[in-house]
C-alpha cells in the first residue's frame, strides 16, 4: 500500500477531530477541522452510516493516521501487543508512543509527527549518543534523545522547538531545551495516553 501524499487535513475532516498532521496550523484558527464542519467531499458527512464494524475501522483509522503508520506496520505494532502479557489495546497505545518519532515530536523537536520522522530519516537523532535513524526505534527508560550537535542550529528544529514551548510535554518524558535533549523517564501509563483514543475498538476490528 502506498503512502498518502494527499491533504493530511482531509485525513481530519474525515476522522471528524484534530489529528495534529501539520505541524503548527494545527493549533491555529486556520485548522480545517474548526473551520469546516463534516467529512471531505461533495457530501462530508451526511452520507455516512455506522455501523459496529464502521465505528471500529474509523477509529483504527484514526490511531493509524495520528502515528503516521501504513496498515501493515500497523497491524505488525498491534501483533506485538497482542502477544505480550498486558492488556493488548494498552500495549499497543505504548508501542505507538515509545516509537522515536513519535517522541522527537513530543519533545518538540520537530513541528508534525512527518517532520520529526524526516528528521530521524536523515540522521539528525541520537539515542544514548549513537545516531539512529530508524523512526519505529522504540525507546526505553533512561534513553536520552538529542539531535547532534552540528544539527542543533537547523532552521526547522529551532522554529520548531521555539513553537513546541507552549505544549504540555508528557510526565514520562522530560526536556532540556537547551541542550534540545530529552530524557525517557519511564514507560507510560495509559493515562498518560490521549484520553480520545478508544483502543478497544481496534482490538474488536482485528479480532473479528
Ligand atoms: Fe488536522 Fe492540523 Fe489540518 Fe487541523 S490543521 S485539520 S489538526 S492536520
Amino acid at each position: 500500500m502506498a503512502r498518502y501524499c494527499g491533504s493530511v487535513c482531509r485525513l481530519c475532516r474525515r476522522e471528524g477531530e484534530k489529528l495534529f498532521l501539520k505541524g503548527e496550523r494545527c493549533f491555529t484558527g486556520k485548522c480545517a477541522v474548526e473551520k469546516r464542519e463534516g467529512g471531505p467531499g461533495q457530501h462530508g458527512r451526511g452520507r455516512q452510516a455506522f455501523s459496529n464494524y464502521k465505528i471500529q475501522l474509523r477509529e483504527k483509522q484514526k490511531v493509524k493516521r495520528t502515528y503516521g503508520l501504513l496498515e501493515g506496520k500497523f497491524r505488525n505494532t498491534f501483533e506485538i501487543a497482542a502477544s505480550t502479557k498486558g492488556v493488548t489495546g494498552t500495549e499497543l497505545l505504548v508501542l505507538l508512543e515509545r516509537r522515536l518519532d513519535n517522541v522527537v515530536y513530543k519533545l518538540g523537536m520537530g513541528s508534525s509527527r512527518r517532520q520529526a520522522r524526516q528528521i530521524v530519516n536523515h540522521g539528525l537523532v541520537l539515542v544514548n549518543g549513537r545516531k539512529v535513524s530508524i523512526p519505529s526505534y522504540s525507546v526505553s527508560p533512561g534513553d536520552v534523545v538529542e539531535v547532534a550537535e552540528k544539527h542543533k542550529k537547523n532552521p526547522l528544529i529551532v522554529a520548531a522547538m521555539e513553537a513546541a514551548k507552549s505544549r504540555v510535554i508528557p510526565e514520562w518524558i522530560s526536556l532540556d531545551q537547551a541542550a534540545v535533549r530529552g530524557t525517557v523517564n519511564s514507560v507510560p501509563t495509559r493515562e498518560q495516553l490521549p484520553p480520545t483514543i478508544r483502543e478497544q475498538l481496534i482490538v474488536e476490528l482485528y479480532s473479528r
